[in-house]
């Protein structure tokens, strides 16, 4: 059940904040049994978030698409009202998620942090979502909701950029009731020090031949000096053998691996 990542937001693309959300949620997929095919980074543009829905949407190996970022109380924020078009839906203002925002603004005021305890425009535009979600998340750590809509035979989840909150949504909410049906691939690895990472290049092509079900990866770390190889299938058996193949091999080249 692979899944995609759009993370949205300007300040990603341009190279002012690192798109950490994208690389939380691929692990957690991953370790849920719903690995991601492709993580895109795009802008804040309604037409450019409305393609790449299209995108996501089209592409018949996805079942699962998670957008994050872009939800926020300002004009610049404009993934709802993208998303709204994407689907071929109306904005609505979703009245829990309005209560919800009430209540916060009032225990803020309450609590010295807001002046006014009246809900303003930009509070409001976080309870504006397209019509006909699946299912609308609470968000206990802030005001924007995280959203889930069925559509072309998918999943699509809507949630917030601010790490926090997303993490919060996903672990709480969202895993629990969506994500409990995946069995996750085998994870082992392999790990050298000072290896040559050239040397592994005939065995990795035949590797690739021999066991198409797994997938072989070789990473050097330049700073530590190690060289990672890794491999990830869904048969523990297989991925065993390849790790066994690989420890084999190596030290017959010379270079003794620590496998785990
Ligand atoms: P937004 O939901 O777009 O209003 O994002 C709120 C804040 O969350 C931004 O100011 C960013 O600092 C942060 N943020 C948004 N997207 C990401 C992301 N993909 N990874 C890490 N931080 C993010
Ligand atoms: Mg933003």
């Amino acid at each position: 059940m692979p899944a995609s990542i759009v993370a949205i937001g300007d300040e990603l693309v341009g190279g002012f904040t690192l798109d950490t959300n994208s690389h939380w949620l691929a692990e957690r997929l991953r370790i849920l049994g719903y690995p991601v095919k492709r993580i895109t980074a795009i802008r804040d543009r309604p037409k450019e978030i409305v393609e790449q829905v299209h995108r996501e949407l089209a592409d018949g190996e996805v079942t699962h698409v998670f957008c994050c970022g872009g939800l926020g109380p300002t004009p610049d924020d404009r993934t709802f009202a993208a998303l709204a078009e994407a689907l071929g839906s109306d904005l609505v203002i979703w009245q829990e998620t309005r209560e919800r925002i009430e209540r916060r603004v009032k225990r803020m005021h309450e609590a010295g942090l807001l002046e006014s305890p009246d809900v303003t425009e930009g509070n409001l535009r976080m309870a504006r979502i397209p019509a006909e979600p699946a299912r609308v998340f609470k968000n206990r750590r802030g005001m924007a909701p995280g959203v889930v809509y069925e559509a072309s035979g998918k999943r699509l989840f809507v949630l917030p950029g601010v790490p926090m909150e997303l993490k919060g949504i996903f672990t709480e909410e969202l895993e629990p009731e969506f994500l409990s049906d995946g069995s996750a691939a085998t994870v082992r690895e392999v790990r050298f020090t000072f290896a040559v990472e050239a040397k592994f290049y005939p065995l990795m092509r035949e590797l690739e031949e021999a066991f198409p079900d797994v997938s072989v990866g070789s990473y050097p770390n330049f700073e530590t000096k190690e060289l990672v190889i890794r491999c990830l299938g869904t048969d523990p058996k297989r991925v065993d053998a390849v790790i066994e193949l690989v420890r084999r091999r190596s030290e017959l080249l010379g270079m003794v691996g620590d496998s785990r």
